[in-house]
């Protein structure tokens, strides 16, 4: 267990934290003896709460009861499994229900494991431990699989994504949504006159300056395709998303990179659309993205080196 401890303290720099739901205090007990010295632990005395903690805290593995009072395990795995925000947080029923036919109804429903009380706390603790060890490699692979590896902002799929999280989002709050596109001037010509590795440089410097121009959690960048980046600003209106298009074009100049290929500068420059929408009904966020490319182009075509902008308040 001290070695899983370590691999989580490393990769994600805090304890795995464990849900125990059980409406019997004992047991949860006995569970809680078992993890506490280096697990986070949460419990619960019945389904929901066990729903409610899933929530809120996304535990990285749930010890579950099956029959409580209201909401039984099993429904409680079959909701937490239909949810994206809890569906990849492995379950593990423990239970007194010792036939088979109890076993494949648990496993069938998503669980990872199935434990029969009373427990053996060996075997408890080296099962516990291999699924905090696929988990962590789960949220590893999950977290990768959405990075772009050049500039560590967020790839396409990772924007895609987010952009549709936040128009529904948005939609439901009945709040505008702004995105930004911004491309990097004649960047052909960096490349071909200062080589291809420069080039790389200079885009992980955008991106990690437009990361620092971004002040709310919820703002995203990503790296939308070769040199053009994407910056989703929930709740956000037109003037607003224009004033940030508008600081994050002067701190790109400000980087002060040689750009001696370029006809608008003597440094690296680039060209923003910035559509903003209030989401509606029966539509999607294509488009706000259509918007925004139509700004960017409108950007290139009057000279580069400057933010266009369209949309709603
Ligand atoms: P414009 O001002 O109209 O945007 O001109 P541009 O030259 O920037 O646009 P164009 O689309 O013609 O060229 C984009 C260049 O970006 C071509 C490609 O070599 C370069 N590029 C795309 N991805 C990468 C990358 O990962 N690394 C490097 N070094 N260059 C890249
Ligand atoms: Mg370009
Ligand atoms: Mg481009």
């Amino acid at each position: 267990m001290e070695r899983i401890l370590e691999d989580w303290l490393l990769h994600t720099n805090r304890r795995p934290k464990i849900l125990i739901a059980d409406d019997q205090p004992t047991n949860i007990r006995v569970l809680y003896e078992l993890f506490s010295a280096q697990c986070d632990i949460f419990m619960a005395a019945n389904g929901e709460q066990a729903l409610k903690i899933c929530r809120a805290e996304l535990p990285d593995l749930i010890l579950l009861d099956v029959v409580m009072e209201d909401i039984d395990g099993h429904e409680v795995c079959r909701r937490l499994k239909a949810d994206p925000l809890t569906s990849t947080i492995p379950v593990i029923f423990i239970t007194a229900q010792n036939q088979a036919a109890d076993e494949v109804i648990a496993l069938g429903l998503g669980a990872v494991d199935f434990i029969v009380k009373p427990i053996n706390s060996v075997i408890v603790r080296a099962r516990v431990q291999t699924h905090l060890t696929l988990k962590l490699q789960g949220d590893l692979l999950r977290a990768h699989a959405f990075l772009d590896g050049l500039t560590g902002v967020g790839n396409r799929r990772k924007f895609d994504d987010d952009l549709l999280t936040n128009w529904r989002q948005c939609l439901r709050d009945k709040v505008p949504m702004s995105l930004i596109l911004l491309d990097i001037d004649y960047f052909k010509r960096y490349n071909d006159r200062y080589g291809h590795q420069s080039g790389d440089s200079c885009l992980k410097l955008v991106a990690k300056t437009l990361c620092e121009s971004l002040r709310r959690p919820h703002d995203k960048v990503a790296r939308y395709g070769g040199e053009e980046f994407a910056c989703i600003l929930p709740k956000t209106k037109r003037e607003d998303a224009v004033r940030i298009a508008e600081a994050m074009q002067e701190r790109i100049r400000a980087l002060d990179i040689e750009h001696l290929g370029s006809e608008v500068d003597r440094v690296v420059t680039t060209s923003s659309g910035v559509a903003t929408l209030v989401p509606a009904l029966g539509g999607g966020p294509e488009a706000l993205l259509a918007a925004a490319d139509v700004q960017l182009y409108e950007a290139k075509r009057g000279g580069r080196a400057r933010v266009c902008a369209a949309g709603d308040e």
